[in-house]
């Protein structure tokens, strides 16, 4: 039997001059609920929804509920899941009317010969499904990004949710979910359902991303952090590798990362990232800045 452990992200838009009392003491929940879970024996592909559902569900990150609308003033959201054991993947893009897109892109890994759906495609898959439609928008979501932006117009902010799981039997599991960055374009897709962009699992670790998912696409951000884990890398240095070459292409965000020792790394290089972890000896850390 494995020691399991989780690490989650509420989001690497957190800026200085605002309160997150709501967030952490909700990621603290999540992660209590998800410690449970995870002694009772759950697989981490089990974890990894619930805790995305928990957080899309919440309202407080840019993510489900929280979602923030395209310049359009449409709510297109992006999710997906990866299995670390079978490698198999599963994503929707530009998604919606649907309550959880991470249940969707589960689905699209456990019911479908593909790995990502996108658009009306995906949402007439969601249907078929029968997933809970969102049927008035305007009064379901939060927008809950809205103070959050801490860019200077013109450049990308954001906010997502993510979470790495390695469960009791050592199986590793990663998702993320987001509704994409303040004022996106319609159809704008960003590195959160693109398995090796946002959102990798592998025998060796699991890592969910988050920033202005632009340059987490170029640079291969999930899959390079986990494949220089399974070439011999320490978690920490190949997490803070990733974001260092983000950082100098000019892109900002954070990432999350687990290996299957259970090592876990937070590396970001924006103001803040609401994140918290369970580790291998039970002890459960909330964090939004460096401290
Ligand atoms: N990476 C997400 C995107 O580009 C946004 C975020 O993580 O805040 O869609």
């Amino acid at each position: 039997m494995v020691r399991p452990a989780l690490i989650l992200h509420g989001g690497a838009g957190a800026r200085r001059d605002r309160n997150y009392d709501r967030e952490v003491v909700h990621m603290r929940e999540v992660v209590e609920a998800m410690k449970a879970r995870l002694e009772a024996g759950a697989p981490a592909l089990d974890i990894a929804v619930e805790t995305v559902v928990m957080l899309e569900d919440s309202g407080l990150y840019v993510a489900g509920r929280g979602a923030s609308p395209n310049l359009d003033g449409e709510y297109e959201l992006d999710a997906s899941i990866m299995d670390g054991e079978t490698q198999k993947a599963g994503a929707v893009a530009v998604l919606q009317g649907f309550r959880n897109p991470v249940v969707a892109a589960r689905a699209v890994m456990d019911k479908t010969p593909h790995v990502m759906l996108a658009g009306d495609g995906a949402a007439r898959f969601a249907k078929a499904q029968n997933l809970e439609p969102v049927t008035d928008p305007e009064s379901w979501f939060t927008r809950a990004g809205h103070g959050e932006d801490n860019h200077p117009p013109g450049t990308l902010s954001h906010g997502t949710v993510g979470v790495c799981v390695l469960d009791n039997q050592g199986r590793l599991a990663a998702a993320t979910s987001t509704a994409g960055v303040f004022g996106k374009m319609p159809g704008r897709v960003g590195d959160t359902p693109i398995p090796a962009a946002g959102t990798w699992a592998d025998g060796e670790a699991a890592v969910s991303c988050t920033g202005q998912g632009e340059y987490f696409i170029r640079v291969a951000a999930a899959a390079r952090t986990a494949l220089a884990v399974g070439a011999g890398q320490p978690l920490q240095q190949a997490a803070q590798a990733t974001i260092d070459r983000i950082g100098q292409m000019g892109g900002d965000g954070g990432l999350i990362a687990l290996d299957r020792k259970g090592h876990i790394a937070d590396p970001f290089n924006s103001q803040g990232m609401k994140r918290a972890w369970l580790d291998t000896d039970g002890n459960i850390v909330v964090r939004v800045f460096n401290n």
